[in-house]
């Protein structure tokens, strides 16, 4: 490939402070509420106009794994009770009660984009909106700066502690720091997969609802649609009942790479809209369905991870293991969705997958691979700690990582990633960023117990 020299520049330091949370998804944005609520000085930088990141930007919905598995009781409340609450106060979410009581959070994404807005201004964290973090400058193993390009050009921001909530480690890769991808097999991550709404359509009971879900279900066997699975009219993901919210379109590939999240982005979008143009012409109640909007990003479930000294593990999960270094709390079980794309009938990677002896992984692992979904979930009522050694970095000093960026063998992560227990990270790391500011010290340092007592008297369940 050809290339050309970038002639080295002089760039302005923009703000220079104690915390600085890279990346405003449910990882980050909690993380800078946290770290500013504690006296912390905190930018946070975020990509796009608005944070959330995949709650807003991939409309994914709901906020799993606050309560305990397949359980009602909370086990994460802190920061994500409050973000719930006022969401209720905006009448785009239910109680935090009628909250517990469901399988998820329900949310209205642009009712959260205002209230993250609000809890950040009243805690003081400094916001950087539309700007993208491109590289870092190091001061030995540490990171001395993140820099910066915006419309405003190019730029830095210096700190004393940085939280990479990217989502894909940017900011761990460009320190250089030890980094994993995907599983261990191949290192290919879970499918990438994209919401998106439809409205328009005249109500339909129950019955008929199951009867459209088996006719687009019998499309799907005569491989008409490249969807995992056939919920279209899924409502239990949507707030308000003008719209159904769904979940269907997958897409298998590498998120760090821009030709392949250019194909997933097109290859979703017209997944949507043969969906769409069928049940038009074919359904009348769908006669004049339309598709209120899909998710301004194709959402990645799994990317490079930072390697800390403790990997959570499955057997971590199914074995719903506490640790004495716990500062989250998840519950969320195995759940991983078939890291080469394939669509219906494949879903989850199990020995029971019927793609079997065709896929080279399912040849080599099967032995190994959980047999039922039973094998896949944390004991019932039960729940697993996230160890703070899965938020720290083993090559750079002042790093922390937050959301479905930290350390976890490719199973751990297919339970850590759900939203519920990215918020519950994200508020842990954001407190030990603040106490390693205050007592001067690295995040590796950080008093433990203080910690979570500080994320007790917090509100945190821990
Ligand atoms: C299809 C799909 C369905 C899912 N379903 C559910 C579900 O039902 N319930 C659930 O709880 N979870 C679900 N998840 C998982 C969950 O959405 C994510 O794991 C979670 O959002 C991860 O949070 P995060 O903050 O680590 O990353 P993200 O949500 O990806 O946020 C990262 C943020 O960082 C910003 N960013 C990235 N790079 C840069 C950069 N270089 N510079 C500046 N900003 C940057 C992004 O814009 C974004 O705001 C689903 C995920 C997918 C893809």
């Amino acid at each position: 490939m050809a290339t050309i020299r970038e002639p080295a520049r002089e760039i302005p330091v923009v703000h220079d402070v104690d915390v600085v949370v890279c990346g405003g998804g449910p990882g980050g944005f909690p993380a800078a509420i946290a770290a500013a609520r504690h006296g912390a000085r905190t930018v946070l930088i975020e990509r796009y106009g608005f944070m959330g990141g995949l709650a807003t930007a991939g409309l994914v919905a709901p906020i799993l794994a606050h309560t305990a598995s397949e359980a009602h009781t909370p086990i994460v409340e802190g920061i994500l009770r409050e973000v719930t609450e006022r969401m209720h106060a905006l009448g785009c979410a239910p109680s935090w009660e009628e909250a517990t009581q469901e399988w998820g959070i329900r949310f209205d994404a642009e009712a959260l984009k205002v209230v993250i807005d609000e809890m950040c201004q009243e805690a003081g964290v400094t916001l950087l909106l539309h700007t993208l973090i491109v590289d870092v400058a190091r001061k030995g193993d540490a990171i001395d700066a993140v820099i910066v390009e915006s419309k405003s050009g190019r730029q830095a921001v210096r700190g004393k502690v940085f939280i990479d909530a990217t989502g894909d480690a940017d900011v761990a890769h460009r320190a250089g720091a030890r980094t994993t991808f995907g599983r261990a097999y191949d290192n290919c991550p879970e499918a990438m997969g994209s919401f998106f709404h439809l409205a328009g359509f005249a109500e339909v009971d129950a019955a008929r609802e199951e009867e459209l879900r088996q006719q687009v279900e019998r499309e799907m066997e005569d491989s008409r649609f490249q969807f995992y699975n056939p919920g279209f009219l899924s409502k239990r993901c949507a707030y308000h009942g003008d719209h159904a919210a769904a979940n269907m379109t997958r897409f298998g590939g590498d998120p760090t790479d821009v030709t392949t999240l250019t194909e997933a982005e097109l290859s979703v979008r017209r997944n949507v809209w043969e969906l769409t143009r069928y049940l038009r012409a074919t359904v009348p109640e769908f006669a004049e369905a339309y598709v209120q909007q899909t998710s301004p990003q194709v959402g990645p479930r799994e990317s490079r991870q930072i390697v800390g000294p403790y990997a959570l593990t499955g057997e971590d999960i199914r074995a719903g293991r506490k640790f004495a270094d716990g500062i989250a709390r998840g519950s969320w079980w195995i759940d991983i969705h078939c890291p080469r794309g394939h669509a219906y009938p494949v879903h989850l990677c199990t020995a029971d997958c019927p793609m079997g002896a065709d896929c080279d992984y399912w040849v080599a692992e099967h032995e190994r691979m959980p047999a039922s979904r039973q094998d896949l979930m944390p004991p019932k009522g039960d729940w697993y700690d996230i160890p703070y050694r899965a938020l720290l970095s083993v090559s750079v000093p002042n790093l922390l990582s937050s959301g479905r960026c930290i350390s976890a063998t490719h199973e751990g992560m297919a339970g850590a990633r759900v939203m519920g227990t990215c918020i519950a990270i994200g508020q842990a790391a954001g407190t030990a960023a603040a106490l390693a500011v205050q007592e001067a010290v690295s995040p590796a340092e950080v008093d433990v117990q203080r910690l979570r007592a500080l994320l007790r008297q917090d509100g945190q369940l821990i």
